[in-house]
């Protein structure tokens, strides 16, 4: 008798299902935290022009080490730390956890939070603790605290900003988050561009702390590039689990040319950051519409009979992201990400109807 899935694949992943991304043809998509912009012209004929001279018949340069420099002056990188590149951050997520995963090790992260800490952890085997946020998304640190006393874990993921909440955590607060672990904790930013804050240059004070970033959410989500940084003793480890060619020659050579554009970056971010507070300031003013303030690219916004203004939004044509049912203090919740001021007055124009009806 030939064996059946249920013999062969692990229980764990049976159970879950798969992360669903929906279908946005036709739709303004304001689901993905993407970043609405294009580049401008000249820029595209420079990157063009790299990929129709790329060596796609080699390897990549398997330490990525002229993005590496790009990254490191455009990034402010404190010179004595080390830097560890993955396909995404995403990807960094499951070298880390790869690395810890010992036989009764135990991860931890908030929640609500970024579902790839928890998702990943199980795919990795190893058990994730889930403390949960205050009923305002701020961190409760006293039960963070003690569940750390208590589940001793390896590795704790705080995502800062926080997704899909979109606050940033008190940082005296996070300190003593950091302080309280025996292991690494994995400061995820994300969404450091629309935030005004970053523990960075904290690096020096904390021998257990990583500092994540990805370019994902600033224009560059379909090259998947995330980065790690920290101290070489952490790293040189993690990076025993990477991949070789992790980092593929199109993603090097584009990244690397994007990189060197830090005004266009810095314009389109403030660009996000102006409409997040006309958005923002819109939906303050709609009846039945509760806004939480964000230092993000996107608003989670709570409303009643969240799930039908989520599906009367599509049928106008309009994506965005339904939490409703995800988390309990998630309830009637849902997330929009910010996009270009035509984009966002569709998004409002709709919604208004949505929740009037
Ligand atoms: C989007 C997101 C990521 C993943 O980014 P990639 O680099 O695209 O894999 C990581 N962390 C948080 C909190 C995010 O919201």
């Amino acid at each position: 008798m030939s064996k059946t899935p249920e013999d062969i694949i692990r229980d764990e992943i049976m159970a879950l299902s798969a992360y669903h991304v929906p279908d946005s043809a036709g739709l303004v998509k304001l689901d993905a935290m993407e970043n609405p912009y294009a580049l401008p012209a000249e820029v595209q004929a420079e990157i063009a022009k790299l990929v129709a001279t790329a060596a796609l018949n080699r390897y990549p340069d398997p330490g990525a080490s002229r993005l590496k420099a790009s990254l490191r002056e455009a990034l402010n990188i404190p010179p004595e730390m080390a830097l560890l590149l993955g396909n995404g951050s995403d990807e960094i997520i499951q070298m880390l956890v790869m690395a810890v995963a010992k036989p009764g090790a135990v991860v931890m992260g908030v929640e609500p939070s970024f579902v790839m800490f928890r998702m990943i952890a199980t795919f990795c085997g190893v058990r994730f603790a889930g403390v949960p946020l205050k009923p305002d998304f701020t961190l409760d640190v006293d039960r963070t605290i003690a569940e750390i006393a208590e589940h001793r874990p390896a590795l704790v993921f705080i995502a800062y900003p926080n997704n899909p909440t979109g606050n940033l955590f008190d940082a005296a607060a996070m300190a003593r988050v950091i302080e309280a672990a025996p292991g690494l904790v994995v400061v995820d930013e994300a969404y450091h561009a629309f935030a005004d804050r970053t523990f960075m240059p904290r690096l020096q004070d904390y021998p257990n702390l990583l500092v994540m970033r990805t370019l994902s959410k600033s224009g560059l989500a379909g090259l998947r590039l995330g980065l790690l940084v920290g101290r070489d003793v952490w790293l040189s480890h993690v990076d025993k689990v990477r991949l070789p060619y992790n980092i593929n020659v199109l993603t090097q050579l584009v990244a690397e040319q994007v990189l060197g554009r830090q005004a266009l970056l810095a314009q389109q971010a403030a660009a996000i950051k102006s409409e997040r507070a006309r958005l923002f300031a819109e939906l303050g003013r709609m009846p039945g519409v509760q806004a939480f303030p964000s230092d993000a690219n996107f608003i989670l916004f709570r409303t009643g009979a969240a799930e039908q203004v989520f599906n009367d939004l599509r049928r106008q044509g309009v994506l965005i992201k339904n939490l409703h049912g995800s988390h309990p203090a998630l309830a009637d919740c849902l997330r929009v990400t910010v996009g270009t001021p035509a984009e966002n007055d569709k998004f409002q124009r709709a919604l208004s109807k949505a929740v009037n009806t």
